[in-house]
């Protein structure tokens, strides 16, 4: 079970206990991409771009630079408007819906370099991150309550940085600031994480580690995470997405991709 408890909060659909009508199942899909597409001055950055995501599902998106990763990521969470096609979270669409709607709909998205506040401790840069404060006064309230803290303790056990509460953020080593960015996003208890290249600046260590995590936090969530360090996809995957020109060029488990011809051609055997 994950270290992670749920909190109330504003988050709609975001319920712990499922009381929706259909069966809850591990195989039931919680994010459809279908024909996605978006250019750039004429430049096809994604390119009709169809995949889903199941629930408790692991997945690793790879591929060259400028195949059009991080710009899927953006039209998931709102950040880019694509051109045409469709992004369906837990059968709603997301398409043309605010970033704001987005993360309360519950996707968490954690960007390519850390952004997480150097002056504020650890423990000030979860309690900012924790959804559902109405204003100043009500989040220090809210701040003091006691199964917030547990909550913040939780998580910071699980990305490991429960000695680190008291520490102000721009000491963290860069490793630390991706767990600490990692943290903000599972405090609001996101149904689906998107992470952009989360180990990059790692040890090896704290890849291993950050491996652990994210197998742990997919149970009961849906993770997407981009990488390029193929040893890292085969410790962590269950199944590979490639993208090349942003288009889909391959899809399987580690071993499956990493002998198709195209992906060799395109990717891995340079
Ligand atoms: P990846 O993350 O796979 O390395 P990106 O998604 O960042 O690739 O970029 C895909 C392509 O789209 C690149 O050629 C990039 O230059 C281009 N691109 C991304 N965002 C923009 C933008 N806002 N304006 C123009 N071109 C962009
Ligand atoms: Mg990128």
């Amino acid at each position: 079970m994950s270290a992670v408890l749920p909190l109330s909060s504003s988050n709609s659909g975001n319920s712990a206990v499922s009381t929706v009508s259909s069966v809850p199942s591990a195989m039931e899909q919680i994010l459809q991409v279908e024909a996605l597409s978006v250019s750039f001055d004429g430049f096809k950055a994604v390119d009709a771009l169809s995949l889903s995501i199941h629930r408790d599902e692991l997945r690793v998106i790879i591929g060259p630079n400028g195949a059009g990763k991080t710009t899927l990521l953006d039209m998931i969470c709102g950040k880019t408007r694509p051109t045409s096609g469709s992004v369906r979270f837990n059968g709603r669409e997301l398409v043309g819906l605010p970033e704001h709607e987005i993360v309360r709909a519950g996707v968490g998205r954690k960007f390519q370099t850390p952004s997480v506040y150097e002056d504020l401790t650890v423990m000030e840069n979860f309690e900012i991150s924790i959804p559902g404060k109405q204003d100043v006064l009500g989040s220090i309230f809210f701040r003091r309550k006691a199964h917030v803290l547990e909550r913040i303790h939780a998580v910071a056990q699980e990305v490991f940085l429960q000695s680190m509460l008291h520490q102000r953020a721009g000491r963290l080593s860069h490793g630390q600031k991706q767990w600490l960015e990692i943290g903000m996003l599972l405090i609001q208890s996101p149904e689906l994480l998107l992470l952009d290249e989360p180990v990059a600046g790692m040890s090896p260590r704290e890849r291993e580690q950050t491996g652990d995590l994210l197998r742990r936090i997919s149970r009961g969530k849906s993770v997407i995470v981009i990488e390029h360090d193929m040893d890292f996809v085969k410790r962590i995957a269950s199944k590979v997405t490639v993208l090349h020109q942003g288009r889909l060029l391959s899809e399987g488990s580690a071993a499956q991709v990493q002998s198709d011809p195209r992906v060799i051609d395109v990717y891995l055997g340079h």
